[in-house]
């Protein structure tokens, strides 16, 4: 909704925060599914697509009649995708793409993947329909958290592209990168979402289960609870009005992303113990939310990456390794 032209609606960031924020409230795999779609797949095809890359897949992928997904993170490779094995290598005209991709929401489910590859020139981006010989996908089970949202292992087995199916511009981790920052831009609003059902369900539990909203320290946790959703749904309307101006800066991206998924955190948790032994049952959405924000708080960069963002920024010292 975010993106202009090709059949998007060219709504605002701070619009789209909103969506997010209210997607989350029902569950952060419903808003996962929607910021790989709009964020990652679609963002890296608007952003570094060939004009026909972007005639063939913008307009059906925001119609929702095409789904994508964004292949970044290896089995053995996640904070540092630089180290990448995946490997793309020319074969006349051709590409040819060799590795696996793990962690990959929408996975299994896609129509089309955006995969980073390793190439003689650097990590470059590959369009690749997902119905290509040698690309397959294993969807990853027994997940504890974000079980509303498919998570897969992609197999590329030489995967054999035409030339076009490359990113043209963009060579290094800049392409990927760029992505990652819409994405964590629209985790900032929708873990505020997640935040706001917990903070509801433990609102109406202790009124209803009288006398629990009348004891002090129960209060104590809910003006707690308050003070912290509103400050992060604050923080990300800055954000978000920052980017409508073209002034945000990615360092402020992983602070917002860093603070409001802790606090959506500790909102979630400390609404389970208001609902006592409720407070596990997935009868109430508070438990389902907490385990989902286990995931938030990994993909996207995880706490420690973005402590190191913004360590760099407030310094000016790289502390990645
Ligand atoms: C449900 C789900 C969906 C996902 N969807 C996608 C997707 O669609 N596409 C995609 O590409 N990826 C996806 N991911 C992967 C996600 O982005 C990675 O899991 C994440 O980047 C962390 O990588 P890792 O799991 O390999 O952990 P690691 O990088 O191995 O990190 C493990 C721990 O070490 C810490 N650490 C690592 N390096 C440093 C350092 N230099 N200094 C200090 N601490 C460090 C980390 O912060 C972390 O605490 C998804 C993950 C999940 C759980």
């Amino acid at each position: 909704m975010h993106l202009e032209g090709y059949d998007c609606l060219g709504m605002s960031a701070t619009a789209y925060g909103l969506a997010c924020l209210e997607l989350e409230a029902s569950d952060s795999g419903i808003r996962s599914l929607v910021s790989v779609q709009g964020s990652l797949a679609m963002f890296a095809i608007h952003r570094w697509g060939r004009e026909e890359q972007k005639q063939q897949w913008l307009p059906n992928m925001a119609a929702g009649e095409a789904i994508g997904c964004f292949g970044l993170t290896e089995p053995d490779h996640g904070s540092d995708p630089a180290s990448m094995r995946t490997r793309a290598r020319r074969d006349g005209d051709d590409w040819v793409l060799d590795g696996r991709k793990m962690w990959i929401t929408n996975g299994a489910v896609a129509d089309v993947a955006v995969v980073w590859a390793q190439t003689d020139e650097g990590i470059r981006g590959f369009v690749v329909p997902t119905d290509t010989p040698g690309f397959s996908a294993n969807t990853i089970k027994h997940k504890m958290s974000l079980r509303a949202s498919v998570t897969s292992e992609l197999v590329l087995d030489g995967v054999r592209l035409p030339a076009d199916a490359v990113f043209p511009e963009v060579i290094g981790l800049k392409g990927p990168l760029s992505c990652l920052n819409e994405a964590r831009y629209g985790i900032v609003w929708g873990a505020m979402g997640a935040a706001r059902s917990s903070l509801e369900a433990a609102i109406d539990y202790s009124k209803e289960r009288k006398p629990i909203g009348g004891f002090q320290l129960t209060q104590a946790k809910l003006a707690d609870m308050e003070l912290e959703y509103v400050k992060g749904v604050l923080l990300a309307l800055h954000l978000g009005r920052r980017k409508d101006a073209g002034t945000v800066r990615p360092e402020q991206i992983s602070l917002g992303k860093l603070n409001n998924v802790r606090e959506a955190m500790e909102i979630c948790r400390t609404a389970r113990t208001i609902l006592g032994a409720n407070g596990i049952s997935l009868e109430y959405p508070v438990i389902r939310h907490a385990n989902n924000l286990e995931s938030v708080l990994t993909y996207e960069g995880t706490v420690e990456m973005h402590t190191l963002v913004v360590g760099q920024a407030l310094t000016g010292l790289p502390a990645f390794r």
